[in-house]
């Protein structure tokens, strides 16, 4: 239902279940560093209205090309997101330095969120500190879910749990209700579309 889930994609094809979200993105797994026919398809992807996020895309230091390959990569998502006015989705695998350092950069206009984060809350704060947000998946530091700001909370599925897990979950570890959860993420999700 819209609204309640985004799908990430890859560069793959629209399911036909129309009304569903979707996000589009070339994987760092996935580059190569000749990308060029796969950014054509993403172009056109990220033309549909359906398709309201930039990724998964971003840095992956155990899995996938040279850093090098991978930067150019996420460099052209980058400008396809401002281009295209939709957020990111970043997979960042033992490498946050260098999606802060080119936030400071680049001063995206659009929001970078970094999905299926696991981190302690001190790695965080300092995304936060420097405009990154992040989401939680149902593998997470419990802390770092206790203390995130409700206005900056994201909760995904990893495919394998449904989303009522995820939010059952994060309303146990912060001690809310499943409702109030849910409205918070609703509530961030549209601002994060800018819808
Ligand atoms: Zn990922």
């Amino acid at each position: 239902m819209p609204g309640t889930a985004l799908v990430c994609i890859g560069c793959g094809p629209l399911s036909s279940d129309g009304g569903q979200w979707y996000s589009a993105g070339l994987h760092p797994w996935d580059v190569t560093g000749n990308d060029d026919d796969k950014f054509r398809i993403l172009e056109k992807l990220l033309s549909d209205p359906q398709v309201i996020a930039v990724g998964e895309c971003g840095f992956d230091t155990l899995r996938g090309p040279s850093h090098d390959v991978q930067e150019k990569a996420f460099l052209r998502q980058v400008e396809l997101s401002e281009k295209f006015q939709k957020p990111m989705i970043l997979h960042v695998v033992r490498d946050f330095d260098s999606v802060i350092r080119l936030h400071k950069l680049l001063k995206p206009t659009q929001s970078w969120l970094v999905h299926g984060f696991r981190g302690g809350p001190e790695q965080m704060r300092q995304l936060h500190s420097n405009g990154i947000l992040v989401s939680f998946g149902l593998k997470h530091n419990e802390e770092s879910l206790r203390q995130v700001p409700s206005e900056q909370l994201y909760l995904e599925t990893d495919g394998k749990c449904t989303i009522e897990q995820t939010v059952l979950a994060a309303a146990q570890i912060r001690n809310e209700k499943t409702q109030a959860i849910e409205w918070q993420i609703l509530r961030n999700n549209n601002i994060l579309l800018q819808r």
